[in-house]
Order: C-alpha cells, then sequence, then structure tokens
C-alpha cells in the first residue's frame, strides 16, 4: 500500500472528524460542545507526507474558564450519584470506545503517524482502562484504624475536585484514557490539555465522555492549545486542585514549579533513559526480538524505550551483528499499511532532533552499526521518517548513551560482570524502566531489585497493564499512574473522629 497523497490524508482527516467531533469541528470539547479557540492558528501536520491536515484556534481564556465551570458542574452531578451508577457510567464510556474504535485507530494513525497495528490495540486499552476502573467506583473505600481513644476513627479518600492533565504527542487516546479514568472513578472532574500537535483522538475521547449514559456532561473536558498558553492557563487556575503531566522533564519542572505557586500537588511521568540488560546466559533469540520491540516500537517515541542494550562482552560483537541484519529488516513505512512495524516520527523538529544526535555521536567516534538516516525508499514521501538506528562503540559518558533520544536509536554498551551491568544500568538520572534477559532466575531477581526505576522486566520488556503501578524513579517523575496506586494519587484521604464513649472524658474547657 502506498503513503496517501496529502488531500488524501486530509479528506479522511475530516470525514473521520465528521464522525467523532460534533459539527465536525476541531476546538475544545466542553460539556460535550465544540468550542472555537480565541489563540493563534495552530497547524496540524501530516507526520507521513509533512502536509498539513488541519488548523485550529489555541484555546485561550475564555475557554480554560468555561472548562473549569463545565467541570464544577460536573464533579456536583457526579458526587450526587451512587458509586455504583458511577461504575455503569465509565462501562458506557467503554462502550462507546469499542463502537467507535475503528474509526479512532485510523485518526490517531493520521494525524500522530503511529503504525495503524499500534493504534488499534492502544484504543482497545483505552476500552479496558474505563472498564477497570468502572470496577472499582464501589470498591474505593476507606478503613477503619484502631485508635486508642474512645473513638471511632475510619479514612476517607476523597476526590481533590477538578485535575488538570497535560499529555504528550507519543501515544495520545492512551495517555489520556489511562490519566481520565482513573481521575473520575476518584470522584474527580477531569480538564485535559493534550499535544497541540496531535489533539485529534483526546477531543473525540473528550465527546465519548461527554455522551455515555450516565456522565455528567462537564465532567471531561478537552482543550485544544497550546502548552505555554491555554495548558499554563489551566495549571494556574484558581479552580485547580491537583495537576498530572505527563511529557518532557523540562516542561514537567515548569509545570510542578507552577502548580506549587497555586499550592497545588502534582504527578510527574517524564521521560527515560533506560537500560535493557543481556547475559550471555539469555535465550539469546528472545532477548535480540525483545531489544528490537524495546527501542524500535513506536519508532522509539516510547518513554519507557530500552534505548540502552547492555550486552555481555563475550557475545557483544555477534549480538550487534543480528542486531544490525535485523534492523535493516523491519518494515519501515507508511503508518496506514497494516504491515508496517516503524511509521514516522511524529513531527519534523523531533526527527531533526534525532537526527542531530546521531550526527554528532558519529563526530565524536561512534559507530552507527545500522540506520543513522531516512531509508532510502522513503525519501521522496515528505514524511518525518528516521530508519532503525544502532550506535555501538561508544563510551557510558557519551552523550547519546545519557541523553534520552526519544525516537529509534540504540546505543549499545559492552559490560563484564553483573555487578558493571548494574553500575551501568544506574549511571543515570533517570530511572522509569529497565530489563534483565538472563537464564539464571536468581540474577533476574537480583537485577530486578538492585536497579533503580519505577517498572523492571526480567526476561521480557515494555509489558504494561492497567492493573499495575506505573511511575518514575529520580528525573523520571514522581507519583503513580495505573492500579490501585493510581487511585491514591487521585484521592486525598481524610480522617473522621467520632467520640463514641457515653461520657467522654473532657480534657480542657469550662462547662458553665
Ligand atoms: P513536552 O513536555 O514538550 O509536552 C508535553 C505537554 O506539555 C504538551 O501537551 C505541551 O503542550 C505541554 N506543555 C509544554 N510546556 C507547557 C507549559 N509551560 N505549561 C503547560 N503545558 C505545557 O513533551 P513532548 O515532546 O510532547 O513528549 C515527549 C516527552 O514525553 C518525552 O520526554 C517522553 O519521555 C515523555 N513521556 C513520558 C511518559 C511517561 O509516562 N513517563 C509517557 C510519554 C511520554
Amino acid at each position: 500500500m502506498s503513503a496517501p497523497t496529502r488531500s488524501d490524508a486530509a479528506a479522511r482527516v475530516a470525514d473521520l472528524l465528521a464522525d467523532l467531533l460534533p459539527g465536525g469541528r476541531i476546538g475544545s470539547v466542553v460539556a460535550g460542545e465544540v468550542l472555537a479557540g480565541t489563540g493563534d492558528a495552530l497547524a496540524l501536520v501530516n507526520p507521513a507526507d509533512g502536509g498539513v491536515l488541519a488548523h485550529f484556534a489555541d484555546a485561550g481564556p475564555s475557554v480554560v474558564e468555561a472548562a473549569m465551570a463545565a467541570a464544577r458542574e460536573g464533579q456536583r452531578a457526579w458526587g450526587a450519584m451512587s458509586a455504583a451508577a458511577r461504575g455503569r457510567a465509565m462501562w458506557a464510556v467503554a462502550a462507546l470506545v469499542r463502537r467507535h474504535a475503528e474509526a479512532l485507530a485510523e485518526l490517531e494513525t493520521l494525524s500522530a503517524g503511529k503504525p495503524i497495528r499500534d493504534t488499534r490495540g492502544e484504543v482497545a486499552k483505552v476500552a479496558e482502562m474505563f472498564e477497570y476502573y468502572a470496577g472499582w467506583c464501589d470498591k474505593l473505600h476507606g478503613e477503619v484504624i484502631p485508635v486508642p481513644t474512645s473513638h471511632l476513627n475510619y479514612t476517607r479518600h476523597e476526590p481533590y475536585g477538578t485535575v488538570v492533565q497535560i499529555t504528550p504527542w507519543n501515544a495520545p487516546i492512551f495517555t489520556a484514557g489511562w490519566q481520565i479514568a482513573p481521575a473520575i472513578c476518584a470522584g474527580n472532574a477531569v480538564v485535559l490539555k493534550p499535544s497541540e500537535l496531535t489533539p485529534l483522538t483526546s477531543l473525540a475521547l473528550g465527546v465519548l465522555c461527554a455522551k455515555a449514559e450516565g456522565m455528567p456532561r462537564g465532567l471531561v473536558s478537552v482543550l485544544a492549545g497550546a502548552g505555554p498558553t491555554t495548558g499554563a492557563a489551566a495549571v494556574a487556575h484558581a479552580d485547580t486542585r491537583l495537576v498530572v503531566f505527563v511529557g518532557s522533564a523540562e516542561a514537567g519542572a515548569q509545570i510542578a514549579a507552577a502548580a506549587a505557586r497555586n499550592i497545588v500537588p502534582s504527578v510527574l511521568e517524564l521521560g527515560g533513559k533506560s537500560a535493557n540488560i543481556v547475559f550471555a546466559d539469555a535465550d539469546l533469540g528472545r532477548a535480540l526480538l525483545g531489544a528490537q520491540a524495546a527501542i524500535f516500537g513506536g519508532a522509539g517515541q516510547s518513554c519507557v524505550a530500552g534505548s540502552r542494550l547492555l550486552v555481555h562482552r563475550s557475545v557483544h560483537a555477534d549480538f550487534v551483528a543480528r542486531l544490525a541484519h535485523a534492523a535493516g529488516r523491519i518494515p519501515v513505512g507508511a503508518p496506514t499499511n497494516p504491515a508496517t512495524q516503524i511509521g514516522p516520527i511524529n513531527n519534523r523538529r523531533q526527527r531533526d532532533k534525532i537526527a542531530g544526535m546521531v550526527e554528532a555521536a558519529a563526530a565524536a567516534g561512534a559507530r552507527i552499526a545500522a540506520g543513522g538516516a531516512c531509508p532510502d525508499a522513503l525519501r521522496e514521501t515528505g514524511g518525518f521518517y528516521y530508519g532503525p538506528t544502532i550506535v555501538d562503540g561508544v563510551g557510558p559518558e557519551a552523550d547519546i548513551a545519557r541523553e534520552e533520544v526519544f525516537g529509534p536509536v540504540l546505543t549499545v554498551l559492552p559490560f563484564d560482570d553483573e555487578d558493571e551491568a548494574v553500575a551501568l544500568a544506574n549511571a543515570t538520572p533517570y530511572g522509569l524502566a529497565g530489563g534483565v534477559w538472563t537464564g539464571d532466575i536468581g540474577r533476574g531477581h537480583r537485577v530486578a531489585a538492585a536497579v533503580r526505576a519505577g517498572t523492571f522486566w526480567v526476561n521480557g520488556y515494555k509489558t504494561i497493564n492497567v492493573a499495575s503501578p506505573f511511575g518514575g524513579f529520580g528525573r523520571s517523575g514522581f507519583g503513580r499512574s495505573s492500579g490501585r496506586e493510581a487511585l491514591m494519587a487521585y484521592t486525598q484521604t481524610k480522617s473522621v473522629w467520632v467520640e463514641t464513649a457515653a461520657h467522654p472524658a473532657v480534657a480542657f474547657g469550662y462547662v458553665g
């Protein structure tokens, strides 16, 4: 299948939007309606050919205000419903996502450049997230504390109120569902600001949330707008009670500081430079596939990408040769083609950043064992393609071995023993994820315990599930998403003291 022409893709996006957004117009989704922005015009660019797909206006302060007002109303209505009814409403959102799954996946593929085989899976996961948290709605309860006084003391997990969520471009609808579902399960209203580069599927999800039977219309709003304008206005708004950010460490630090100025807590899900460690005693065939999935899945635009491959020196040369051979054969191409495993990079700026980092590494003496450029066959497409790339022959202090590339670029480092492997894995300020491949199960557990990371795989890589907590150590952020821990992150605990004594001891004061 050849890449669609510019006008084909733009026309198809318009068709899909006509089904998914009221009036087919791109704007912020507030209480189920589309509100046009008042700010600068922003362009949506097709990653597969560089053509413009559509324009929309940055939301601006009046739209943020409308979303905040809708959130207040929505949360009040949500709080008045029984927990079981809230669960049924979340289940209804999941059903709508499943009903529109193919359209949502296609829209994501066209606008974000992600291969259709990936976006189909990610949309299905969004439905699973709403189903999982639907089940939690009537199970989120406190506990009774056996205090030493005559009181009944119990806890309640109460919502914050309005939560602002800010998300990046690499997995737009997945990330939106990942954060909206636990937030509303815990009783909050959500104002989500997706990346201005890829807002369409998040806006469509906002519409489905408003349409689903039982969902208050204002409970979830989605802002179409830029970070420093619309996103910053939402973070600084007086109604905001919690900020959840997924994105780069640089923007995360600014947003957490802005939230702190508003005396609002934040959760930060940031980037990584995760180590994938291969011991000589591993099933090397499986490790070879695992290493490719770890870095080349999503064209490396994945926060948990296994971007540093640590290989035991005795198998290093052979393993790199096999990886380089495989890298030359992974299907790279149009994201609409079901056979494509690596699509384009999401945007020109990111593609140029990736190319610049690899060129700098080569200029500093690195050996580029595979890739290092746009594949020849895709040069004429105008798309932001970059081939799967393997960088060898650098030390752990090299920039390419330390800094997040966020692209299909694997840096390989040899090691001599387990202690050195763990030391190399930990020689980074990040701590998002990591993996180890070994035939020695004791070693698997030892390394899992010793590597500083929020998620770690033994003889696997990249499996995540809504039921299991996810989050970073160190510069990869703080707070947890997914599972029961996300519900704790989206609630604040209240301690209630009820006097039960017939004659309470009066310790202070005067009764006249
Ligand atoms: P980014 O930080 O540039 O942007 C993320 C979001 O923040 C966007 O919606 C943007 O508009 C907004 N934003 C930027 N500045 C802002 C400001 N001052 N105020 C309010 N909002 C602002 O990140 P990106 O380039 O879109 O995404 C790539 C990064 O995201 C990578 O570093 C990647 O590792 C990280 N990421 C982390 C996870 C995770 O769960 N840990 C998941 C996906 C991506």
